[in-house]
């Protein structure tokens, strides 16, 4: 009797591994014909100055409009492209997509595009980037590409000449979601990036953790000397906002200021913001 129960179980668990292989499958061959037919589109978040008056720039956030499945979130197909491949076709696409939405507004707002460590392995990634800047018009320092820190922990030698290659075309390098992973402050002296983005964890966190404060105060602390740009991203409260400020996080972004949205829809002004929310949002400052 056990013995049967044990083979059930092993049967459905079979069952299952199936479904998911198969779930990946079927995600993996719909994201393939994703791009060509128009499924997949940029989202623009507005990143603001410490007098929360000027958007200085936008991240640009991948969704992928499934014609079944609905929105799919990058999370949820980010990693399949990298497994497969997929990534290179993607990453490219965002880069010339961000770069011809940039050039077609009226400010200099600057593009923040992330890039997945997958990326790095190719070869032509500083060619692909050169190309979307010449192809678009955009002036090189517009864009800005977010990495995160695993770019320098694998084959950092090669990747950090990619670094120094990009840097070189007049692009901007941000590196994302510090303080997460294998973060460490020495990894800052091994590239001269332009910003930092505390991840949204500790900015989350920062109200009820001394940690995540005390995490939050030696990233900004230690920026001070080193002349690098903060970014706190995930702002959600105006509470945060002026704590961060206080704490010397010198750019913002979040729910707060604006949500990611398609470039109809890109949050143009804070002012406008202000107006949507019927003036209540921004604190007087
Ligand atoms: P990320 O680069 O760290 O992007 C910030 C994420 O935080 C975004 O999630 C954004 O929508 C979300 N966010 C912004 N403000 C708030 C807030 O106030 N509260 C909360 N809870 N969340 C906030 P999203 O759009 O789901 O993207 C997730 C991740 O997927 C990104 O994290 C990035 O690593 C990756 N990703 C997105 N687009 C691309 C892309 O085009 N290429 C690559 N390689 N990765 C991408
Ligand atoms: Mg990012
Ligand atoms: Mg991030
Ligand atoms: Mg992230």
């Amino acid at each position: 009797e056990a013995k049967r129960n044990g083979r059930n179980r092993y049967e459905h668990f079979t069952l299952a591994m199936d479904d998911a292989a198969r779930t990946r499958r079927i995600i993996e061959n719909d994201l393939r014909e994703a791009i060509t037919n128009k499924q997949l589109k940029l989202y623009y978040q507005p990143i603001t100055d410490a007098e929360h008056t000027n958007i200085l720039g936008y991240e640009a956030l991948m969704r992928w409009h499934h014609p079944v499945k609905g929105l799919i979130m990058p999370n949820d197909f980010i990693p399949i492209a990298e497994e497969t491949g997929l990534i290179h076709m993607l990453g490219a696409y965002a880069l010339y997509e961000a770069c011809r939405e940039a050039v077609s507004w009226a400010g200099e707002q600057t593009i923040s595009v992330n890039l997945s460590p997958m990326q790095f392995k190719n070869s032509s990634l500083v060619s692909t980037v050169e190309a979307a800047l010449r192809d678009s018009g955009l002036s090189p320092h517009r864009l800005e590409v977010e990495i995160t820190e695993s770019v320098l922990l694998d084959d950092s030698l090669g990747n950090i000449r990619t670094l120094q290659n990009l840097k070189a075309l007049g692009v901007m390098i941000a590196l994302d979601d510090f303080g997460t992973g294998y973060s460490s402050l020495s990894y800052l002296r091994s590239f001269p990036f332009d910003k930092i983005k505390i991840d949204k964890s500790f900015i989350n966190d920062m109200g009820d953790s001394r940690e995540a404060l005390a995490i939050i105060r030696a990233i900004t602390g230690m920026s001070r000397s080193l002349d690098i740009q903060i970014t706190a991203e995930g702002v959600e409260s105006s509470e945060q906002f002026l704590k961060l400020r206080e704490e010397g996080c010198t750019l913002f972004q979040g729910y707060f200021f604006g949500r990611p949205q398609p470039s109809e829809l890109r949050l143009e002004s804070l002012e406008q913001q202000c107006w949507l929310q019927g003036g209540s949002l921004l604190p007087s400052i």
